[in-house]
């Protein structure tokens, strides 16, 4: 096993992905490739749903927060394992109702929905907007009430948590593009310009603190002065909100220096802070939604590259070049993130090159990670970057016209196509 237990090396030392070996695939397929295991992704999407509802009863439902990984198949994925989606786009939208997915089930999100995607999403008849702003709201709130309808709505609030930061900094994220905040008034605010608002019903409140958190805490924090807000809306407008969105956001092992969390006792631990504070204020247990992401599909996947040129600059580093770089995964060029890459066809050699690994691209900045221990490359070998599930192939760009990779789905050893690899002729279709 390496990192997670669906990464392992064979007889003939090759990495393999869920019991596929990766060399194989990559000689089918070509690199870059990018490669999912379906079982896990249908695992990690069990583990929510049953600890959901084991926790906080049978209506509690988690979401799948598609931005992580989006593509027709996921969408369908998503609906067998009975899970709700989180979109964020027309274009998430669209390719949810493409893959049938349910559109009662859809919390339509963002910061900024056109009118464009207001009308779409209510022509599509998605179950839930959340709300993120008063401008938002009277928009919603005219087009449903001219197509009379009722839209049932969350309202996105800021709950003022850190979570980088251990406990609450009550002011901590009040400055932000998202969502209206408790502490400035402006939550409550919203809360009843909704109440009165015509065409929408206001069911509950969303809150989404942060990504790849690994404690408890400022979830705990979060959940505690939501419910303290859902009882102030309770004394102030006599209103009971029926359910909470407490976002995503917990962490996944990418390195071996991360922990691994248990999501399922995660979310029990989460689960009684709730209760306990409803119980303390004295109100019911609202319909609890999570909606978690990264941990749903990032440990899933790799991404498979060729090594081209090695490089050794004497007093400085070694620089191992792949085939792709920051068109299939921008996550180091934008937030240094750490990754684990091994070299697949030696996979049980030692570790014992250290290396940056450079992109193919006309930017410095195109790298993969620095420091990297890995087997000792030279051209030709396959390259596997692991838990390249999330934000990867949803991210991918076309920049210096690299056609991006395809996305091949593994299932108990048998591996299919799920993305088709771009071609030239797609990357200038658009062009006049
Ligand atoms: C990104 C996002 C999520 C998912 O976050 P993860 O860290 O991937 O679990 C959930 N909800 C909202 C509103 C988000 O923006």
């Amino acid at each position: 096993m390496i990192i997670h237990e669906h990464f392992d090396i064979n007889e003939n030392g090759h990495l393999t992905l869920g019991g596929a070996d990766t060399v194989s695939l990559a000689e089918k397929y070509g690199t870059p490739l990018y490669l999912l295991d379906e079982n896990v992704i249908r695992r990690a999407c069990r583990t929510y749903r049953e600890a959901a509802r084991k926790s906080f009863g049978e209506d509690a439902l988690p979401l799948y927060a598609s931005k992580a990984l989006c593509f027709t198949e996921m969408y369908r994925i998503a609906a067998e394992e009975g899970m709700g989606i989180d979109c964020v786009s027309g274009g998430e939208l669209y390719t949810a109702k493409r893959a049938g997915f349910p559109a009662e089930r859809i919390y339509f999100h963002g910061n900024n929905k056109t009118q464009k995607d207001i009308c779409d999403a209510m022509d599509m008849g998605v179950g839930t907007f959340v709300v993120d702003n008063p401008d938002e709201l009277s928009a919603v709130s005219e087009e449903a009430t001219s197509r009379g309808i009722t839209q049932r709505i969350l309202l996105r609030i800021t709950p003022g948590i850190d979570p980088h930061t251990h406990r609450a900094v009550v002011t901590g994220n009040v400055d932000s593009k998202f969502g209206s905040a408790i502490v400035t008034g402006q939550a409550m605010e919203i809360v009843k310009a909704a109440i009165s608002a015509r065409g929408v019903d206001l069911a509950g409140l969303h809150c989404h603190i942060g990504s790849q958190i690994f404690d408890i805490e400022p979830f705990e924090d979060a959940a505690k002065i939501m419910v303290s807000f859902l009882s102030d809306i309770k004394k102030e407008c006599g209103y009971d909100i029926r359910e909470l969105n407490l976002g995503g956001g917990l962490g996944v092992k990418y390195t071996e220096y991360d922990r691994e969390i248990d999501y399922a006792s995660a979310i029990s631990e989460i689960a009684n802070i709730v209760s306990c504070a409803c119980n303390e204020h004295g109100i019911e247990l609202p319909r609890i939604i999570l909606e978690p992401g990264r941990s749903l599909v990032a440990a899933a996947g790799a991404t498979l590259y060729t090594v081209g040129s090695v490089k050794c600059i004497p007093h400085f580093r070694n620089y191992i070049s792949v085939d792709g770089g920051m068109p299939d995964n921008p996550r180091y060029a934008l937030y240094q993130s750490q990754y684990t890459a091994l070299i697949a066809n030696r996979a049980s050699a030692p570790r014992d090159f250290c290396a940056t690994l450079a992109g193919r691209c006309c930017e410095s900045g195109d790298l993969l990670g620095e420091n990297i221990k890995i087997q000792t490359p030279k051209r030709g070998d396959v390259l596997a970057v692991l838990v390249t599930g999330a934000y990867n192939y949803s991210m991918a760009s076309n920049y210096n016209r690299i056609p991006r990779p395809p996305v091949v789905m593994i299932k108990d050893g048998e591996d299919r196509v799920v993305v088709k690899r771009e071609t030239y002729e797609d990357l200038v279709r658009n062009d006049v």
